[in-house]
């Protein structure tokens, strides 16, 4: 169990913006952003590596819940960036898959520092 499998089932506390009967998101407790907010799936996958190949349904409401967030914050057409870290060297450290949503100022080239 993780943090955020204890967040989705409140036993933790969380700044919750959106919820769904799939999906769960809420602001990160460290944002690298201005908007700095996680969609999580609530079935368990710990890595995108482990989503099957017949359920890219999961990844897919990711992304479209956080487009959703992103046009009712008002921030959809300045932009924003999502992001899905996998495993160390791609500096995961929550093994339930989650897609960040990085927004609220212009964020530069990805990639550079
Ligand atoms: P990862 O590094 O796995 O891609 O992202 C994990 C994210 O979860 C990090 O950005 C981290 O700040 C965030 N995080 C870790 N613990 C908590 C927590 O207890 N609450 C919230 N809201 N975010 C957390």
């Amino acid at each position: 169990m993780t943090i955020f499998h204890k967040i989705i089932r409140r036993e933790i506390p969380a700044d919750i913006v959106f919820e769904d009967d799939h999906v769960i998101a809420f602001r990160d407790i460290a944002p690298q952003a201005p908007v700095h907010v996680l969609f999580v799936p609530k079935q368990d996958f710990a890595t995108l590596n482990d989503v099957p190949a017949e359920s890219p349904e999961i990844v897919g409401r990711l992304a479209v819940a956080a487009a959703r967030y992103a046009r009712e914050q008002g921030f959809a057409e300045d932009g924003y960036r999502i992001v899905m870290n996998c495993n160390s060297d791609g500096g995961q450290t929550v093994f339930q898959i989650h897609l960040h949503l990085l927004a609220g100022a212009p964020l530069g080239r990805f990639g550079t520092p």
